[in-house]
């Protein structure tokens, strides 16, 4: 491991164009030894086989395979799992696997801790520490399937952090996840970035190529809540937000997800049930609903079943898709919002 920060190349750092150029050889090289480490979990060059003696006795000099350190995996009786990472530099991160039918997920971190502070989310009591490389990001989904032993069908990038405050590191992960070749060969649409709101990034994503999918994390229907629940709004407020995802949904010919955390007695009454149904048909998108999991250092409460029902049924007359997302993994603290860096 000490010898990971000192060596001078990092191979899963690399861009095929990087490695090509590191390697010298032909470009074919760079694409099989970045199968070794993305696809078939390489952790030196002695097992690569299919290349010569000399050049993995060079790559073994001068270059090095990092892998996050895995420092705690807590299992949920619902099947998902919290995984506590180390980086290189020792900050730490959290992923978590959630089976659900077919689906293997993982939810990634993009950061280490969070700026934004939203009022309801543990991560955001962190702070910021920073930014996350995109291998780092995608180092997460390698390592998670490595442990659970399963293929990986989706990613969603709803852990730890603002993932369009990293634009770039979070744009080039999602890319290496979704490559076939020498990627993770996950599917574009399979893949999932959920923001605060952060207009800028949503209007670059909105030019991006691939059917990558995008979610909203709406939580109010007012200014005023949503800046109180995340202060990010008084940034970017409601309606100049609902303007640029107009604006995504058309470029795009795509819905979005809005991912609304009911919350008891904060944003769950009759009102909110009925703007959030105008807001949904106003723009394509379809509503996950999810009941606020309460802990400790937060004073927020969960509403109860009766009232998830009321709120759920009141959206009935706006035609539009609501899931109520009763979150997984909520005894080790690994559902929406509960992602606390704890060692
Ligand atoms: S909810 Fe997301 S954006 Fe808000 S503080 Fe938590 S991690 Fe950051």
């Amino acid at each position: 491991m000490e010898n990971q920060k000192y060596s001078p190349f990092n191979i899963k750092a690399a861009t095929p164009g990087k490695l090509k150029e590191f390697l010298k050889d032909k470009p074919f090289r760079a694409y099989q030894i970045l199968k070794w480490v993305w696809q078939k979990d390489a952790k030196d060059f002695s097992c690569m086989t299919d290349i010569s003696k000399s050049l993995r006795e060079r790559l073994s000099e001068e270059a090095f395979i990092p892998t996050h350190r895995l420092i705690r995996k807590v299992a949920s009786s619902d099947g998902a799992i919290k995984f506590l990472f180390e980086l290189l530099d020792g900050e730490k991160i959290e992923s978590v696997f959630i089976p659900e039918g077919d689906r293997r997920t993982v939810c990634v971190s993009t950061q280490a801790g969070c700026p934004l502070r939203c009022a309801f989310c543990r991560t955001g009591l962190m702070g910021f520490k920073r930014n996350l490389e995109w291998w780092e990001i995608v180092e997460q989904v390698r390592a998670v399937r490595e442990e659970v032993k399963e293929r990986i069908t989706n990613v969603v990038f709803m852990g730890m952090g603002e993932p369009f405050l990293n634009y770039d590191q979070v744009l080039n992960a999602l890319r290496m996840l979704n490559n076939v070749n020498y990627g993770l060969g996950i599917g574009a649409r399979k893949l999932t970035v959920s923001t605060a709101g952060i207009i800028p990034g949503i209007l670059k994503f909105a030019e991006v190529k691939e059917q990558f999918k995008l979610a909203i994390s709406l939580n109010a229907t007012t200014d005023e809540v949503r800046s109180y629940l995340m202060p990010i709004n008084k940034t970017y407020p409601l309606e100049p937000l609902f303007r640029a995802l107009r604006h995504y949904c058309a470029r795009k010919r795509k819905r979005i997800t809005f991912e609304y955390v009911l919350i008891k007695g904060v944003n769950d009454t009759d009102e909110d049930a009925k703007r959030l149904g105008r807001i949904a048909r106003s723009i394509p998108s379809k509503i996950n609903l999810i009941p606020y999991n309460p802990c400790d250092e937060l004073p927020f409460e969960e509403p109860d079943d009766r009232d998830v029902q009321r709120f759920y049924e009141l959206l009935y007359p706006f035609n539009v898709t609501v899931t109520i997302r009763w979150s997984k993994g909520r005894e080790i603290k690994a559902a929406c919002g509960q992602l606390l860096a704890e060692s």
